[in-house]
């Protein structure tokens, strides 16, 4: 048996970032940067006012309202009367000019006119009868005005690479008009399960059939993780008819995930195939469960295609997935931060309870704040690698070192699944 870090360090080291592509920048979120985004403009491009209000002249209206007037500190009682030379709405390039006891009704987002310097909200105002308005607050200049440039400036750096885009990220793309944007692409994965006894099409279960759940499951993990998944569903327990799958899927994917077929069964076919045609690593690692773990490269044509083999048992496969082939996926899509979830310190607030036997356990656990403000856990229920109902109800794996477990009340780390 390997650890689990020697066996991440073989798989992350087999594997490297796809080449980088232009895409739109509505489909770049969650994707990571492969060339520096310069700003080629101004956001805002000009300066406009924050507030639906008066644009007006600061020194006009403290003038009237007169420095030092106790009164006017607080802002309660201060007036002064300007005159109203028109309305300016946001997107109305109009110009104005704002001159001595005169102010423009403007909105949110209209360009600031020339010799205004503030904008004071229609809140503090009241309208009057012939055009006339009066403040009832003092201002400062600049006050409510949203300076050129002040969330972009040309020339900036926005994005530099490396950058993970957010949702946030894309829209700023679309802010200084960079409609295109150079990232690592999602990588295209081919999934597939292998096993005789799986049954997908909702018939009768005959004797000896189970329902498959991994692809389901891997497929809504596989797109979570931002890839571009082709199902390939359930390939029968067939050697040739397997062989002729993977080709096939290397030759159209950055990657491809099989689900069971990977131990030491005589029915193994996954095991068989991959020998025979890829270059495998098969490993057995000192963690429960997820133990086995396949992980190689298939070359066809001029491509060297990873394979991760994830073991069948349901549980398994969806451990596996997370602490190995999540983050070599993650490696290929651009990532040089988080591959693996983060680990935090938590508190157990129930036993986690467990047997030595030479090996970390992967424990599943509901993760909650408690009121100190620190990540309490308890487990979710029965812990077999077969048990997914169990499973399902985690948002988190407790990370249980060799022996017989945590304590109530101990810490212990935790891994949070991002999920609920
Ligand atoms: P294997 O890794 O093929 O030896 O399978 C281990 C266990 O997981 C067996 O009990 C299989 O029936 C079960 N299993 C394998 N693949 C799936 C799947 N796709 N969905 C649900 N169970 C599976
Ligand atoms: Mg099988």
């Amino acid at each position: 048996m390997i650890s689990l870090d020697e066996a991440r360090r073989r798989v992350l080291d087999g594997v490297s970032p796809l080449t980088p592509r232009e895409i739109a920048c509505e489909h770049s979120a969650g994707l990571v940067v492969a060339r520096d985004v310069i700003a080629a403009e101004n956001v805002p491009p000009f300066a406009n006012t924050a507030v639906d209000g008066y644009a007006v002249r600061a020194a006009d209206v403290n003038l009237a309202v007169g420095v030092g007037d106790a009164s006017a500190a607080d802002g309660a009682s201060a007036t002064c009367e300007l005159r109203v030379i028109g309305t300016l709405a946001a997107g109305d390039g109009t110009e104005w000019s704002v001159g001595a006891g005169e102010a423009l009704r403007i909105m949110t987002g209209a360009v600031m006119p020339a010799g205004a310097d503030a904008v004071v909200m229609v809140e503090d105002t009241e309208a009057l009868a012939g055009n006339r308005v009066r403040m009832r607050k003092r201002t400062a200049a600049g006050a409510a005005v949203r300076p050129v440039g002040d969330d972009v400036r040309r020339g900036d750096v926005v994005f530099a690479h490396g950058t993970v885009l957010s949702p946030a990220g894309a829209g700023v793309l679309s802010s200084i008009n960079a409609r295109r944007v150079s990232v690592y692409p999602r990588a295209k994965v081919a999934l597939l399960s292998t096993g005789d006894e799986l049954v997908t099409d909702g018939s009768p279960l005959r004797r000896g059939q189970i329902r498959e759940s991994n692809l389901t499951m891997l497929k809504i993990l596989l797109d979570n993780s931002e890839c571009e998944v082709s199902n390939l569903g359930v390939v029968a327990d067939d050697e040739a008819m397997l062989a002729r799958m993977l080709l096939d899927a290397a030759r159209n994917n950055d990657a491809i995930v099989t689900s069971g077929g990977a131990s030491m069964g005589d029915f193994d076919v996954v095991k068989a195939v991959l020998s025979r045609i890829a270059e495998m690593q098969w490993m057995q690692m000192a963690i429960k469960p997820a133990k086995p773990f396949a992980f190689g490269i298939l070359a066809v044509d001029d491509r060297r295609v990873p394979v991760f083999g994830l073991p069948g048992n349901p549980v398994s496969s969806m451990i596996s997935f997370e602490l190995l082939a999540r983050p070599a996926l993650r490696k290929m899509m651009g990532h040089t931060r988080d591959l693996v979830r983060p680990l935090v310190r938590a508190i157990a607030d129930a036993p986690l309870r467990r047997k030595p036997d030479g090996k970390v356990h992967f424990m599943r656990v509901f993760a909650q704040f408690g009121d100190d403000g620190r990540v309490h856990v308890r487990d979710t229920g029965p812990q077999g690698s077969h048990q997914l109902a169990a499973t399902s109800a985690a948002n988190a794996l407790a990370v249980v070192p060799d022996g017989t477990g945590v304590v109530a009340g101990a810490d212990v780390e935790v891994m949070l699944l991002g999920n609920q």
